[in-house]
């Protein structure tokens, strides 16, 4: 195991890793900007270095600056959490060029994996179902591009290949509309990535996100720790996210966690990873994977019991992993809320300081927050503050802890979310389970 590395993070995600290092004996050393100086990872860490101003750019996401923290505290690793760089192949290359540990897959996956076209092609030849399309970028044929959706059958999604964070896919309903969609699609994605290449899918009305968590190490063996519906969105964007997906039959789970396993030893993959689907009148549908650990990574934690931060230490410090499917069993259900510092009413984002913040306890609740009383969320960054996850021994009991733990939170000073969420635990659709990606939104423009 590494007796030191470098947390390439802030927030909730970089106490969640500091705490995993802790259980291990690997000491830590955060990486911060002026502005976040006084996070609660960065005072309870081994060691800081602050790597520059408040804007990321010149901070988290300078990858020369984070190096040289590795250097000067003579690290061995560097963890990037989520966002920021975790998924730049860049960033991990330089990192294995400069003689420390990406704690993450290879750069080569990572890119072929922050290439959705090649991604999808590969997975295809993994054996893993994909979303009726274009079958490779889109050029600027016109002709062509009418009768490739004219086949795929409308509506269409245009997406962009680099994209992420829900941004960069447009929806097209007729012919007369796709030309036009697709040039405007290029022209953004070109403006937002760098990258102007862009595909088409089948748009499916009415799926459900479900995603497949996997873990595999540096020697070809690999197991799946089920599933995490992650329907209940806002532009793209996941609010609720839980585990098991309601109603899924341990047929339908063993069976696309096979190929999930199959594709992680054909690619060869290392670490931790999930394979997003869309889940369709009974099929799966492969959208994307994402090679990091994801913000709702708790849920398959509480339900699996597997700590997937150590998980992802030990398969990178060159370990052989000792969980073996047989060894992964679902237990109850589990929910997770995001906490955001945003009105909950307009989703304005509402950064400053918290007076006062209370956390919810109790049996079967988690709560993964860098707040504290006094704490200032900054405007600078992405406006989640906390998660509270619960667990139970079915789903209804995971929601009512829920709701108990949303009524018990306290969050003064600056407004959150928490008022949306409770709205969510206690909608009738919700609560009756398995409804799809369009849900939330349909409920919040009927003002419910
Ligand atoms: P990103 O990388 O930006 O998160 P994804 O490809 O994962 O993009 O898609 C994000 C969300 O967009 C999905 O969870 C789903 O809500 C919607 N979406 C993407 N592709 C399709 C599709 N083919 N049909 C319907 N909805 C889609």
């Amino acid at each position: 195991m590494f007796s030191k590395i470098v947390i390439a993070n802030r927030g909730e995600i970089a106490l969640r890793i500091l705490r995993a290092c802790q259980t291990l004996g690997v000491k830590t050393v955060a990486v911060h900007s002026t502005i976040d100086r006084n996070q609660k990872h960065v005072g309870m860490a081994d060691e800081s270095v602050c790597i520059g101003p408040a804007s990321s750019l010149e901070s988290y996401l300078d990858i020369p600056k984070i190096i040289a923290a590795a250097e000067v505290t003579d690290a061995e690793a560097i963890h990037p959490g989520y966002g920021f760089l975790a998924e730049n192949a860049a960033f991990a290359e330089s990192i294995e060029e400069s003689g420390f540990k990406f704690i993450g897959p290879r750069a080569d996956t990572i890119r072929l994996m922050g290439d959705k076209v090649a991604a999808i092609e590969a997975m295809k030849a993994a054996g893993v179902p994909c979303v009726p399309g274009s079958d490779g970028p889109l050029d600027d044929d016109a002709e062509r591009n009418l009768a490739i959706a004219k086949k795929i059958g409308y509506p269409i999604i245009v997406k962009a290949a680099a994209g992420g964070g829900g941004r960069g896919m447009r929806v097209v309903h007729t012919e007369a509309a796709l030309n036009n969609a697709i040039m405007t699609t290029k022209t953004e994605a070109k403006a937002a990535f760098g990258d102007g290449t862009v595909y088409m899918e089948k748009f499916l009305e009415n799926p459900r996100h479900v995603e497949i968590q996997v873990l595999s190490d540096m020697y070809g063996h690999a197991i799946h720790l089920g599933e995490r519906d992650c329907s209940m969105q806002r532009r793209h964007q996941k609010v609720v996210e839980e585990a098991p997906a309601p109603g899924l039959t341990e047929e339908e789970r063993a069976s696309i966690g096979e190929v999930c396993v199959a594709a992680c030893k054909r690619i060869k993959y290392e670490g931790a990873g999930t394979f997003e689907f869309l889940y369709d009148g009974g099929r799966f549908y492969f959208i994307e994977m994402n090679t990091r650990i994801q913000v709702e990574h708790p849920v398959t934690e509480m339900i699996t019991g597997v700590d997937l931060i150590k998980q992802q230490l030990l398969i990178a410090s060159g370990e052989k992993m000792q969980l073996q499917q047989s060894d992964i069993k679902i237990t109850g259900h589990a929910i997770e809320c995001r906490i955001n510092a945003e009105d909950p009413d307009t989703f304005m984002p509402s950064p400053g300081t918290i007076n006062m913040f209370h956390a919810p306890g109790g049996p079967g609740v988690r709560v993964d927050s860098h707040m504290y009383d006094g704490y200032t969320v900054p405007p600078n960054y992405d406006s989640m503050i906390g998660k509270i996850i619960t667990h139970g021994e079915d789903r209804i009991t995971a929601i009512r802890r829920m709701r108990l733990a949303l009524a018990e939170t306290v969050v003064s000073g600056i407004k959150s979310n928490i008022a949306l969420q409770q709205r969510i635990m206690n909608d009738q659709g919700f609560v009756s389970g398995g409804k799809n990606i369009h849900y939330l939104e349909k409920r919040l423009s009927e003002g419910k």
